[in-house]
């Protein structure tokens, strides 16, 4: 079973959810796709890391020594990224978007363009299983990509390794990384919380999983933080026909357990939230809606 865990904004409390939900399987593939801010690394240590150079994109760098800052690239560049600061014509790294244009027609020959190299994927082992995880350099773009080499890596494990479960901590939003992330995969887990921005956003959400035909679980997180709107994203998921994994309550269990490195699994397993959890993951796993 391939299981990603996503959430249409940020601090949901998703990747504590993906942490539990590693620790309560026997054996593992854990993969973060959250390859913009990837964390469970941190929670997990894994060992024995093997590390892999992703080539996102190629940035243009001017040659000062050719060029005579005619300024003919300014004019085609339409990302904005040259600029003549001071007399002297300017990429700018972060706005350059690769597509080489100007290394074409510069009539001196003094642009060239230069893989970004800054970027990693990792896999190794953690103590349920195995971990991949990506990690894309500030400013680079192409992070869909890397999820899909990350994920691609991940499936190459789970085979050779014969683990049959993959869990996904995606990233947040419903951007093209996340598509990359559910794209394929067995189920998804929708991560809410009781707000009017997590019901808008798992309203967005919903729809993508729905436009490409995923089995989808909602699971409410701090639900009894606003029962109104716990009630309300229950009404939403029922009408929807959306599944429902559960409702967790508010414990700052949770994040002690994250700063202890541990998973509320694994920290307080008695706790009313890690007793949510497992009841979570085993509808989820055994298909019940
Ligand atoms: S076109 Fe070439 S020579 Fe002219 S400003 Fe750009 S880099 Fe310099
Ligand atoms: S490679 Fe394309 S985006 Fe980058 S500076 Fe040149 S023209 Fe602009």
């Amino acid at each position: 079973m391939e299981l990603a865990i996503i959430s249409g904004k940020g601090g949901t409390g998703k990747s504590s959810i993906s942490a539990a939900f590693a620790t309560l399987s026997e054996k593992v593939v854990l993969v973060d796709c959250d390859v913009d801010a990837a964390n469970l690394h941190i929670l997990f240590n894994p060992t024995e890391l093997e590390e892999q150079v992703y080539v996102g994109s190629q940035k243009a760098i001017i040659n000062e020594e050719l060029c005579t800052n005619c300024g003919i690239c300014i004019d085609y560049c339409r990302f904005e990224a040259i600029s003549n600061i001071e007399d002297k014509v300017t990429i700018s790294e972060t706005s350059c978007d690769g597509c080489k244009l100007c290394s074409r027609i510069c009539p001196f020959q003094a642009i060239s363009m230069q893989s970004n190299d800054k970027s990693r994927m990792f896999s190794g082992n953690f103590r349920n299983g195995k971990m991949v995880y990506g990690r894309l350099a500030p400013g680079e773009e192409n992070s869909g990509k890397l999820v899909n080499i990350v994920r691609a890596q991940a499936k190459k494990i789970s085979k050779l390794n014969d683990l049959k479960t993959i869990i996904i901590d995606g990233p947040p939003g419903i951007g093209c990384p996340v598509i990359s992330t559910i794209t394929g995969v067995d189920s998804v887990l929708i991560v809410t919380e009781p707000s009017i921005s997590g019901l808008l956003d798992l309203k967005r959400t919903v729809e993508i999983t729905t436009k490409f035909n995923l089995k989808t679980w909602v699971l409410i997180n701090k639900y009894d933080l606003n029962e109104d709107l716990t009630d309300q994203i229950l009404s939403f998921c029922v009408e929807a026909k959306i599944n429902i994994a559960g409702k967790l309550p508010f414990d700052p269990k949770i994040v002690e357990a994250m700063v202890n490195c541990k998973s509320i699994t694994e920290y307080a397993p008695e706790s009313e939230i890690a007793t949510a959890i497992a009841i979570a993951f085993k509808t989820i796993t055994n298909g019940k809606d």
